[in-house]
This record gives structure tokens, C-alpha cells and sequence, in this order.
């Protein structure tokens, strides 16, 4: 049995992942369960899969927790501090790390269980967006294997060639006959939204996904299509892709769930149900095919297939990403930290729906293009372009 670490295990893609376990009891000894401030939700999870560890980032969640454990006398350690953390995912305590945190907050923990060449199961695209060039790096040095989670980017892997599989990160996609990389997005829920009524679109209407089951942050991601922005920067970085060899179509069915097309005309897709747990499975089983709890796609009862290019004055955040992307690491930096601090303020109606892109480019055009050297430094420009994005929001947006 492999010693799994989850982090971010109350989340969304925490439930999937700890369904797929109880799916296949045998693959997998929880060792450690990691979130922010969910107490009810992990201790539930606690009595239910008795992990080694629990840790919880937050202080007084931390005490509460303590308690509950206590007095229900379940064996789990609680984790003292972030440093107790780090410590055990670079311990032999651990073998594979589902990495899904949302947001920024997952790149420190991440980058701890790929410097220690964990096998990682990489949902928290943030982190990989954030220190794209770094990560990679350090993904190579030590040897660490990366599957991605990501439908769009599951998808893409399992149709790709064994020997671009085995080389993630350092791809050479051109040498292996791939001609493009085709990522699917719905366009979200907005996407045949009159543009005159984007001003007044509420959290409540852009969290509704019309297809998906998710967070908040990355639902209203899909719905700027930032998530599918963010999703092109990961991709450029898992499969080394060139701008050439990227391309984003919108498909609103959400069945394919990404496309490889080869220089012959080829096309392979990876279709599936909207369910987060097919992907996870497929990391989970290494690559075999194991049970994921997921209804299986019925194609008679009316699959439809649609496909168009993304208008980007519907989606300013998806151009912003992809001019992002090019314009280096910094750049995507500011942008993931600028669009956490936008959707937050969204979220809690702050800012208007059109004012998330707004503030993204305007964090995005004080940003300079100096390159980062250190994981050091990206943090420094995450927390800059977070504080400046605050600024601009009470000075100029509040609403
Ligand atoms: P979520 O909001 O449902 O869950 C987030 C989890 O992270 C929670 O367990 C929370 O407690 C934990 N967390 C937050 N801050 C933390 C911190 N500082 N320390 C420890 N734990 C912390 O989010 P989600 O939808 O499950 O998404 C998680 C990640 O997976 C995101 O990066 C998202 O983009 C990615 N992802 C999600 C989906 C999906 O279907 N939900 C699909 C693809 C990728
Ligand atoms: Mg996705």
C-alpha cells in the first residue's frame, strides 16, 4: 500500500479523491489529511479514515480540532505547524501527495513534496502557474513523478505518446509528431450572456457552473475563463508547449475533456462525465484503470458535440493569461495573485463581475518584467501585487 498525503482534504477535489479511496481500500494508507479551517468536515473525516496525521493551517481551527480529537479519543496527530508539515511530506512517511489546495496558499507545501521527488498528483494549478520555470526545475532535479489532475491536462497525458508521458515537463512534443494541443473550456455559465448584463452578474449566478461540481475560487474562474487561462499556463509548463502548439476551444458539453492533434491529422480525445474522479482515478492507479465511482458516458442519450473559438471581449481574463504567459514569469505571477485577491472581492461583492479583469490588468501593467531567480522572490511579488490589488480595489472599485 502507498502512504498518501491529501492536502486540501475538505475541498472539492478532497471529497473526490477520498471517494476514490474508499473506491479502491486497497491502494492507499491515508497518512496525512491537510486543510484550512473545515473542523466539522475533518473531523468527520478522521473517524472515518483514522490518517496518521491531521493538520490544520489555521490557529484556533488547530485548537478546536485538538479537542474534538480528544475527547472522541481518535488516535490522529495533529500537527503542531507549518514547519511539522513540510517536515513530514519530505519524510518516508509519506509516498504520494494529492496536491489540492486551492490558490497560492499550495505552492509552499507543494514544491516541499516535489523537492522531495514524491510521486505528486497535481490539482493546485495555482502553484505550477505561479513558479512555472522553478517548479519544472525542481520537478527534474529530484526526480519527482507529476501527474496532472486537471481534466484538461489528465486528458491531454493520456493522449500523448509514452515517452512524452514519461517526460513531463521537458516534452518534446515537435519530435513526437504533435501538432497541437487542443484544451477544451464550456465557456462557463455566461457564455450566450448578453455582454450589456455582465456588470450585474451576482456570485450567486457565477458560481452555478453549468457542467461541473466545484470550489468557489475556481468556479468563478470558469466563469471569467481565467481557470481556462491559468489552465494554458499550465499546460505550457507540463508539456513544454510552444504558443504554436496551444490552442483553447470552447466545447460547452464538457464530455472531451482536451484533444492531441498529431501532424498526420489524427486526433485523440479523452471524453468522460464532468467528474472529477475519472481524472484522480486514473493518477491514482498510476495509469491503470481502476474503479472511480463515475457514471459512464451514455452516448445515446443525446452527447452533442459543439466547438467555437473563445471571444475574448466576452473573456478579457483568457487573453490576459495568455499574454501573460509570454510575457514571463512575473507576469503570471502577478496575474494568479491579483485575479485571488480580485475574485475574493467578488465573492464578497466588493467588486463588480467586469471590475475582476480590470483590476488583473491593472496589477498586470504596474508588474515589471524582471525575471525571478528564487521561490524567494516569486513570494515577494505574490504578497506586492496582492497588497496593490487591495489598494486599487478601496481607492478605485469599491462598490
Ligand atoms: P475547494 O475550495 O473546494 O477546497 C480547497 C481546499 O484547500 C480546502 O480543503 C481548504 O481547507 C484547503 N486550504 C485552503 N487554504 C489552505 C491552506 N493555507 N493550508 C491548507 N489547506 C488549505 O477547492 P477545489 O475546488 O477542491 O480546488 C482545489 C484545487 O484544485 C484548486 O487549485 C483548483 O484550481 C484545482 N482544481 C479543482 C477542480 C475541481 O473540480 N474542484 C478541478 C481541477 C482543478
Ligand atoms: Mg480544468
Amino acid at each position: 500500500m502507498k502512504k498518501l498525503a491529501i492536502l486540501g482534504a475538505t475541498g472539492s477535489i478532497g471529497a473526490s479523491t477520498l471517494s476514490v479511496c474508499r473506491a479502491n481500500p486497497d491502494l492507499y494508507q491515508i497518512t496525512l489529511l491537510a486543510a484550512a479551517s473545515s473542523v466539522d468536515k475533518m473531523f468527520l473525516l478522521c473517524q472515518e479514515f483514522s490518517p496518521l496525521y491531521v493538520s490544520m493551517s489555521d490557529k484556533n481551527s488547530r485548537v478546536l480540532l485538538a479537542e474534538r480529537l480528544k475527547q472522541a479519543a481518535l488516535p490522529c496527530q495533529l500537527l503542531k505547524d507549518q514547519t511539522e508539515l513540510l517536515q513530514l511530506l519530505g519524510s518516508n512517511e509519506v509516498d504520494s501527495v494529492m496536491a489540492a489546495i486551492v490558490g497560492g496558499a499550495g505552492l509552499t507545501t507543494t514544491l516541499a513534496a516535489v523537492n522531495a521527488g514524491k510521486e505528486i498528483f497535481l490539482a493546485n494549478k495555482e502553484a505550477l502557474v505561479m513558479s512555472g520555470a522553478l517548479f519544472i526545475d525542481a520537478v527534474i532535479k529530484s526526480g519527482a513523478k507529476l501527474w496532472p489532475v486537471d481534466s484538461e491536462h489528465n486528458a491531454i497525458y493520456q493522449a500523448l505518446s509514452p515517452n512524452l508521458q514519461n517526460n513531463i515537463g521537458a516534452c518534446d512534443l515537435h519530435g513526437q509528431g504533435v501538432a497541437k494541443i487542443l484544451l477544451t473550456g464550456s465557456g462557463g455559465p455566461f457564455l450566450e450572456k448578453k455582454l450589456s448584463d455582465f456588470a450585474t452578474i451576482t456570485a450567486a449566478q457565477a458560481v452555478k457552473h453549468p457542467n461541473w461540481s466545484m470550489g468557489q475560487k475556481i468556479s468563478i474562474d470558469s466563469a471569467t475563463m481565467m481557470n481556462k487561462g491559468l489552465e494554458y499556463i499550465e499546460a505550457r509548463w507540463l508539456f513544454n508547449a510552444s504558443r504554436e502548439q496551444l490552442q483553447v476551444v470552447i466545447h460547452p458539453q464538457s464530455v472531451i475533456h482536451s484533444m492531441v492533434q498529431y501532424k498526420d491529422g489524427s486526433v485523440i480525445a479523452q471524453m468522460g462525465n464532468p467528474d472529477m474522479r475519472i481524472p484522480i482515478a486514473h493518477v491514482m492507479g498510476g495509469g491503470q484503470r481502476i474503479d472511480s465511482g463515475a457514471a459512464t458516458l451514455d452516448f445515446f442519450s443525446g452527447v452533442n458535440f459543439n466547438f467555437s473559438e473563445p471571444d475574448f471581449g466576452r473573456y478579457p481574463c483568457l487573453k490576459l493569461a495568455i499574454d501573460a504567459c509570454y510575457q514571463g514569469q512575473q507576469a503570471t505571477t502577478s496575474l494568479n495573485a491579483a485575479n485571488e485577491v480580485a475574485v475574493d472581492a467578488f465573492l464578497n461583492q466588493q467588486i463588480k463581475f467586469t471590475q475582476i479583469s480590470q483590476l488583473v490588468e491593472r496589477v498586470l501593467t504596474n508588474t515589471d518584467t524582471q525575471p525571478i531567480n528564487s521561490i524567494e522572490h516569486l513570494l515577494e511579488i505574490d504578497s506586492e501585487s496582492k497588497a496593490l490589488a487591495r489598494q486599487i480595489i478601496k481607492r478605485d472599485l469599491l462598490c
